[in-house]
């Protein structure tokens, strides 16, 4: 094995004593064991390994004799001995960076001029954005070629990347229809393999019978024969291959990984123009390999581990920087002192509460008092509210209207469906004209007659607030004097919509209200403009709702329990996914289950179908006669998903479930339990689904918490997805993830904080903002630095 590889494994081991798996008298002879499994080749690259190998196995042999709490602190100090080991030899050491800049390049021609380039290469380079020569260090490796560690056939194992030295014995080509297919055969002594590609057919240009290749891939078992890969990464070799860490990169076809190997290693010395930004404190404290030895790493590592800390630092480094963008941003606003505070008395919401029927809960309250310093202060609210289905955020936005409209402003609150529109209107309607707020109602199927009458009322001030769908940004809606805006589930809407009803007002405030809790990282990157508020807590008296998961052949029992359900007076939702690409089939299959439990299962009981090709009127009588009770089992497609309140529906019956991502699962779950009443979410399972997808539904099913729901889905899902595929306004970073590097970007963001904090203007950090201006300058609009 590797060094690297031995130092992990004595880390297993050292851990595996700490949480007593291992007993202290096999400690040493385990280390012991795994020394001698290092590859003898280790010692030949790093001649004085063994002089810090001794003493560290040395450390721990008479280990066993010493008291508890002595092995303790030596187990721990082992960590530190194998970190220092690591340091000295896995990374490039600072000399022969230093030697690399030593070269007279010019780092700003064009690319056409690099060494190795020329005017045909450029121009496949160009295809990649490489403009210039010190682009080339941006051209980063998509994955490496482990050429000190090379296996023979007989030890492979499928799934697992894999370099191999072997002979090509022949290779074929056939065609099947569209299809060309290219095998070639190799083997190195000890056995055979397969090699496929597929319609790739110049590869075998470059293979030839009788020579020697090193090959890197995933090999997979086939049932009939010999391992197989895919499309491995193959180049000739005479001779011994050098032990060492080659970049695999992306390609076009003009290109191989040869040449583009050639040309980085020959413009290396571009490496000085990454000069260092991020100050030594933080380096420092974070531990981040400095720019140059990280640019250069990432294409030449030494060790594995050299890869991870350049990948790492170079994370931290585009984290940070975004980090810094959207803070200083926020701080600008700050001091531009735009001079509308709000006079808010408090009296109309205090006798509001009063007469609520229950009590506010406290982050209900906690969330309010943001708002409303919010209100009162001269900057405008940019402020994000984030809530689980049901945790009441409606009445946080009540009480903010409320506030706007004692300090003489106008709200309008934008929501993304007419019947969630027609839905919050009447709510808003009964709760607040009885303290004397005039509340009106656009939405696009109102006549035009009405319209225009709702529109005229708005310009003169003789309506509060305004409740309405995107019928709200139409250029001709005018407001007399608009304060607040409010957007109920932000996610169904892009930026630019929130804007546009922004703009109808001047330095309005906002509220961006989510039911979809925002995962930590997203809230930092997606949102991280915004304040935010949360509400954790669930109104009192709600019993979590129970979630199974059961399969088709136990649909009868689901359907007596139903049954039961129905006749205590409770009702009942059955999803059905529609999703735009299959539209017509799934709307079909949901009418045609609406049908089979109306007329063969619940004859007795009123079903009825609802869909988002309705028209406004068809939709709202059918969620009028659900609300009466006039039906009991309502048959949907996904329309339903967001905002309907309805307090005795206790049922949730979810078809095809794996076709929700389990945020999306969430809000159809938070449909029911929003009363005492014990309610039900139940999944349907068709046979045949995958693991895979079962486990996901699984997760899902065991947890209630709709925060622990959205980290599984951004984990699952990635960051684009789960935000929708609307404009999400996430920045695309080159390096980073923010899932898998969710701890660099708290640790940026920290960094980042501390930063502006000292220094607002980044006056004395020139090269901070000259980076956040070629990076994230004209990619997004919210961050201006000026
Ligand atoms: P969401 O956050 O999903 O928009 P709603 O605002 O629709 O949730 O509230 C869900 C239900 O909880 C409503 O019927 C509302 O009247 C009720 N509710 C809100 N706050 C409280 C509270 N503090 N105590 C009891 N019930 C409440
Ligand atoms: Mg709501």
């Amino acid at each position: 094995m590797l060094f690297e590889e031995f130092l992990i494994a004595c880390e297993e081991q050292l851990e595996g004593f700490l949480a007593s798996k291992l007993p202290p008298s096999a400690l040493f002879e385990e280390l012991k064991r795994l020394a001698r499994y290092i590859d003898p080749e280790e010692f030949k690259s790093f001649p004085s390994l063994k002089e810090y190998l001794t003493p560290f196995l040395h450390y721990y042999s008479v280990f066993q004799n010493l008291p508890p709490e002595r092995q303790r602190k030596r187990a721990e100090n082992g960590f530190k001995m194998i970190q220092k080991m690591r340091k000295l030899f896995l990374l490039t050491r600072k000399e022969e960076i230093e030697n690399l800049k030593f070269d007279r390049i010019n780092s700003e021609a064009s690319v056409k001029f690099a060494r190795g380039v020329g005017e045909a290469r450029a121009k496949l380079l160009q295809r990649f954005g490489i403009e210039k020569v010190r682009d080339l260090l941006w051209w980063l490796p998509r994955d490496y070629e482990d050429r000190r560690k090379i296996i023979p056939l007989s030890s492979i194992r499928p799934g697992e990347k894999v370099t191999l030295l072997a002979e090509l014995l022949n290779y074929s080509i056939k065609r099947v229809k569209d299809y060309v297919i290219v095998t070639a055969v190799i083997s190195d002594g000890f056995g055979q393999m397969l090699l496929k590609w597929f319609n790739q057919e110049y590869i075998t240009k470059y293979l030839k019978k009788g020579a020697r290749y090193l090959i890197t891939g995933v090999p997979k078992k086939n049932p009939f024969g010999p391992y197989e890969m895919n499309s491995p990464e193959f180049e000739e070799i005479s001779g011994e291959p050098k032990r060492e860490i080659l970049p695999i990169y992306s390609l076009t076809s003009g290109l191989t990984q040869k040449m583009m190997r050639r040309i980085i290693r020959k413009n290396l010395a571009v490496l000085k123009v990454f000069e260092e930004f991020i100050p030594q404190t933080f380096l420092e404290k974070r531990d981040l390999l400095p720019r140059e030895h990280a640019m250069l790493a990432v294409h030449f590592p030494k060790s594995l581990y050299e890869v991870k800390k350049a990948r790492e630092r170079l994370s931290y480094e585009e984290l940070f920087l975004f980090e810094v963008a959207l803070l200083h941003n926020k701080e600008k606003l700050k001091h531009k002192n735009l001079g509308l505070s709000k006079r808010i008395a408090g009296e109309l919401s205090r006798r509001f509460i009063e007469a609520l029927p229950f009590k506010p809960t406290e982050d209900q309250l906690k969330a309010f008092n943001e708002i409303r310093d919010d209100l009162k202060s001269p900057m405008p609210m940019n402020r994000m509210l984030q809530g689980d289905v049901g945790s009441g955020k409606t009445l946080v936005a009540e009480l903010a209207i409320i506030d706007n409209f004692e300090a003489g402003y106008q709200s309008a609150m934008m929501v993304p469906t007419s019947v969630l529109a027609i839905q919050q209107y009447d709510k808003l309607r009964e709760d607040l004209s009885k303290i004397g707020i005039k509340v009106g109602l656009l939405v696009g199927s109102m006549k035009k007659s009405e319209q225009e009458a709702v529109k005229r009322a708005l310009t003169l001030g003789e309506i509060d607030v305004i409740v309405g769908t995107h019928a709200l940004i139409q250029e001709n809606v005018n407001f007399k004097d608009l304060g607040l805006v409010i957007v109920d589930e932000q996610h169904r809407f892009g930026v630019r919509q929130r804007e546009a009803l922004m703009n109808k007002g001047n330095l309005v405030d906002t509220l961006v209200m989510t039911a979809t809790p925002i995962p930590r990282t997203l809230a930092l990157t997606a949102y991280g403009d915004l304040d935010i508020s949360t509400i954790r807590e669930m109104p009192p008296g709600r019993s979590p709702v129970r979630t199974l998961i059961i399969t088709e052949n136990r649909l009868p029992e689901l359907y007596s329990f139903i049954r039961d359900e129905v006749a205590m007076g409770h009702q009942v939702f059955f999803i059905y996914p529609l999703i735009e690409e299959s539209e017509i089939m799934d709307l079909k299959a949901a009418t045609e289950a609406a049908e089979f439990l109306g007329k063969e299962v619940f004859p007795d009981i009123g079903v009825e179908l609802l869909h988002g090709k309705m028209s406004d009127q068809e939709k709202s009588g059918i969620m009028e006669r659900f609300k009466n009770k006039e039906t009991m089992i309502l048959v949907s497609t996904s329309v339903i998903e967001v905002g309907i309140d309805i307090p005795t529906a206790t049922v949730m019956v979810i078809e095809h479930p794996e076709r929700f991502g389990l945020a999306q699962l969430h809000q159809l779950r938070g449909r029911v339990g929003r009363s005492a009443l014990k309610s039900y979410c139940i999944l349907v399972l068709n046979r045949g689904l995958s693991s895979e997808a079962t486990e996901r539904l699984r997760k899902f099913a065991s947890t209630s918490d709709g925060f622990k729901v959205a980290e599984i889905d951004l984990r699952l899902r990635g960051p684009g997805e789960f935000m929708g595929t609307r404009q999400h306004g996430l920045p695309d970073f080159k390096v980073a993830d923010i899932v898998r590097d969710s701890k660099l970007l708290f640790c940026a963001r920290e960094d980042a904080t501390e930063l502006i904090e000292t220094d607002p203007e980044l006056k004395q950090h020139p090269g901070i903002k000259k980076e956040i201006l070629e990076r994230f300058g004209e990619k997004i609009s919210l961050i201006e630095v000026g």
